[in-house]
């Protein structure tokens, strides 16, 4: 195929054989959201350049390196959406839904683009499910977030497999008085760090520690500690969420390295990790950002949130093999019809039976074709029964009613008897 009619590199379709496992997936979060009480929110997928230069800080990889950025038909600078919560933040303020202290616990979901290098777990186009609450300041709401996700992997069956990492910013007073701290003690160490590292020393210090660098890292291991500059109230806050995370049972292990790569947190920051994806081990990561809202022109909001990348958790769940049996089958009962007479009598039955069983997954035969070929196809549909109108059935009104996976004898149904037959041998979802 010609290069002009591919796919844009790192941008991928999704294919018929692996859609039924993003819908197991989204729909599972989407429940679950639901029945925490969160609300759906949709944003519009391409906002004004400076929306996310504002939000995400102009310093990070994002803003610096990875946006799709375009100029309009009416010369305006676009971006295609990195991330959710730049957005998130621009819709409550424009409708006012977070004004006097109202609170929000929104979800999204939907691609998000950046401009990366593709690889295993990591695209241009990527598919994120977001989540942010505003005005609640207190630990309980962090521990909710971090609990519901908890759930999540426990009825994806990945418990095991992820680790919840965990740190606290502080404030932006006591990040302040870190980052002037690391960066006297980092200057007095310039020589020693990548180059990498020196330009971030001057644009965003605090990124340093989150360097892959060896030597770098050599550096860190004696550098300011941030856990030493909380100031009391991010302490006890910090101290709130963990006693939570403790009563309910979910481990977590401190990173005092973990400082997120964009640069609204403060207070909480965490990340479920796994090793089972390689390098792109990050699954879902989020945290604290009391002072974003503000920063973009609203009145002091407090706000929390995370989002997780759906590509990877679906790859795990691919990898683990935990791919639940029933979802990939999407076809309940499969009909075959054999001649001109049998197919409109077939059509007719199938509405019928269709009205009284609306969930029911039932497909009906198009194509015609002989005996041999219609079977073969109600078999390859995944379908648990086949039914048959042929010469024989139509004469007696009745349909062929076969078992296709496992035993049983093929049996006569009449025709308005059919509905009830298919209500107690297939379970509807
Ligand atoms: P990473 O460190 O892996 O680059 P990030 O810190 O840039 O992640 P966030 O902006 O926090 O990522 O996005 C939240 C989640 O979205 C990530 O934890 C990951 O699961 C997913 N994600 C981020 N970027 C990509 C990408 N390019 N392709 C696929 N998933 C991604
Ligand atoms: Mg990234």
């Amino acid at each position: 195929m010609s290069k002009s009619l591919q796919a844009i590199r790192g941008m991928n379709d999704i294919l018929p054989e692996q859609t039924p496992l993003w819908r197991y997936f989204e729909g599972t979060v989407a429940r679950l959201l639901d029945n925490y009480g969160y609300k759906q929110i949709r944003m519009p997928i391409v906002e004004f350049t400076e929306l996310f230069k504002r939000s995400i800080g102009e310093v990070t990889d994002i803003v610096e390196k990875e946006m799709y950025t375009f100029e309009d038909r009416n010369g305006d600078s676009l971006t295609l959406r990195p991330e959710g919560t730049a957005a998130c933040v621009r819709a409550v303020l424009e409708h006012g839904i977070t004004g006097g202290g109202q609170v929000q616990k929104l979800w999204y979901i939907g691609p998000m683009f950046r401009h990366e290098r593709p690889q295993k777990g990591r695209y241009r186009q990527f598919h994120q499910i977001g989540l942010e609450v505003f005005n609640l300041d207190g630990p309980d709401i962090d521990a909710e977030l971090i609990i519901m996700t908890w759930r999540l992997w426990g009825e994806l069956g990945i418990r095991d497999a992820v680790k919840l990492e965990l740190n606290s910013l502080g404030t932006s007073e006591s990040r302040g008085r870190y980052r002037e701290a690391l960066v006297e003690y980092l200057s007095a160490h310039h020589d020693k760090l990548d180059e990498d590292s020196q330009r971030r020393l001057k644009t965003n210090p605090l990124r340093v520690l989150d360097t892959k660098n060896a030597d770098t890292q050599a550096v860190l291991v004696d550098a300011p500690k941030m856990a030493d500059y909380l100031d009391d109230e991010s302490r006890a806050h910090f101290e709130g969420l963990k006693a939570r995370l403790e009563a309910v049972g979910i481990p977590y292990v401190l990173n005092p390295k973990l400082v997120r790569g964009l640069d609204y947190y403060s207070k909480t920051v965490f990340e479920w990790v796994t090793d089972k994806l390689g390098a792109q081990g990050t699954v879902c990561a989020g945290g604290r950002y009391d002072g974003l809202v503000e920063q973009m022109g609203g009145k002091p909001t407090t706000g929390v949130g995370f989002a997780m990348g759906i590509e990877r958790l679906v790859l795990m769940l691919e990898t683990l093999e935990l791919i639940p049996e029933e979802i990939s089958r999407q076809v309940d009962v499969y009909l075959c019809a054999f001649g001109e007479e049998a197919e409109l009598a077939g059509l007719a039955l199938a509405e019928r039976v269709r009205d009284q069983l609306p969930n029911l997954r039932l497909q009906v035969n198009a194509g015609a074709g002989s005996f041999k070929s219609q079977f073969k196809k109600a078999d390859k549909s995944g379908a648990l029964y086949a039914l048959i109108l042929g010469d024989d059935e139509m004469a007696q009104q009745v349909v062929g009613f076969k078992p296709l996976r496992g035993q049983g004898e093929q049996q006569s149904i009449a025709w308005d008897a059919l509905a009830a037959h298919l209500a107690t041998c297939v379970v509807q979802g």
